[in-house]
C-alpha cells in the first residue's frame, strides 16, 4: 500500500480537486494524508481569526474521516505563505513527518497566492526532506524524493487565465458521491464564498467542474493531474499505476 499526502493550502481546496481520486485510493487501502498549510482563518466575515481557524480545521478533519485520511494542519495564516527559508524547513518538517511516497499539491499558476506559494514551497520541499544535512525538526529525512503531482488549478485556468490542461486524469464517476460529502463537510464556507465569490452554491459549482474536466476525457466525473518529474524527482508513474482502471490518458479534441 501506498502512503500518499495530498498538501494544498486551504481547507476545502483538495476535496475540490481530487477529494474523489482520494476517495478512490482510500477505497484500495492506500494510506492518505490531507494537509493544508493554513486553516483557513481569514475564511469568514462573521467570526474572528481564531474562532475560523477552529471551526474550519474541524471541517476539513471531519471531511478527511469520510474517506479514513488523517488531516493535519501546517500552521500558515491565510494570506502569508510565502517561499521563504522559515515556510521552507515547516514544509519539508511536514512531508517528513508523513513519509509519503505520492505528494499531490497545488499547481503552479493559480488564482490565489497562498495556492501558488504552496506549489512552489510543497516543490521543493519534497526535494529538501531527503537531503538529511537540511535540519528542520525531529523527523529524519526521507530516503528518496517523493513522486510529487499538481492538481488542477481551480477552473483550470492559469495568471493569465489561459487554460491548463491536465496530463492524465482519473475517472471519478465510482466516488463522486463521496466527494460531495466531503465537501458539505465544510459547512461555515457555504455562505463565505456565497459572500465573496458571488457563488451560490458551492457544491454544485465543484460538481459542474467536475463534470466539465469529465467531459474532456468521455466520462461523467474526472479530475486533472500534471506529474512533475524534472530531475531529479522520480518519473515513474506511481499514481497512474495505482489508480489502475480510473487512469485516463485521452483528452477529447474539442476539450
Ligand atoms: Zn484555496
Amino acid at each position: 500500500m501506498t502512503e500518499i499526502l495530498a498538501i494544498h493550502a486551504h481547507p476545502d481546496d483538495i476535496e475540490t480537486l481530487c477529494g474523489g481520486t482520494l476517495a478512490l485510493l482510500a477505497a484500495a487501502g492506500h494510506r492518505i494524508t490531507i494537509a493544508t498549510m493554513t486553516a483557513g482563518d481569514c475564511g469568514s466575515t462573521v467570526w474572528d481569526n481564531a474562532e475560523t481557524a477552529r471551526i474550519r480545521k474541524g471541517e476539513a478533519a471531519a471531511a478527511a474521516a469520510l474517506i479514513g485520511a488523517y488531516y493535519t494542519c501546517a500552521g500558515f495564516d491565510d494570506l502569508a505563505v510565502f517561499n521563504n527559508d522559515a515556510g521552507r524547513r515547516r514544509t519539508t518538517e511536514l512531508i517528513r513527518d508523513r513519509r509519503p511516497e505520492i505528494v499531490i499539491t497545488a499547481a503552479p499558476s493559480d488564482y490565489h497566492p497562498d495556492h501558488e506559494a504552496t506549489s512552489a514551497l510543497v516543490r521543493d520541499a519534497c526535494f529538501a526532506a531527503s537531503v538529511p544535512n537540511y535540519k528542520t525538526g525531529d523527523a529524519p529525512a526521507l530516503s528518496a524524493i517523493p513522486h510529487l503531482y499538481f492538481t488542477d488549478p481551480i477552473e483550470g485556468r492559469d495568471r493569465d487565465n489561459a487554460k491548463v490542461m491536465p496530463e492524465f486524469a482519473v475517472d471519478v464517476g465510482a466516488t463522486f458521491a463521496r466527494k460531495r460529502e466531503m465537501l458539505e463537510a465544510h459547512a461555515s464556507q457555504r455562505g463565505w464564498v456565497l459572500k465573496q465569490h458571488g457563488i451560490d452554491n458551492y457544491v454544485a459549482s465543484t460538481e459542474a467542474w467536475t463534470r466539465r474536466r469529465g467531459k474532456h476525457f468521455g466520462v461523467a466525473f474526472a479530475e486533472g493531474f500534471r506529474q512533475y518529474k524534472v530531475h531529479p524527482y522520480p518519473a515513474q508513474t506511481l499514481l497512474q499505476e495505482i489508480v489502475g482502471a480510473a487512469l485516463l490518458t485521452a483528452p477529447m479534441r474539442s476539450a
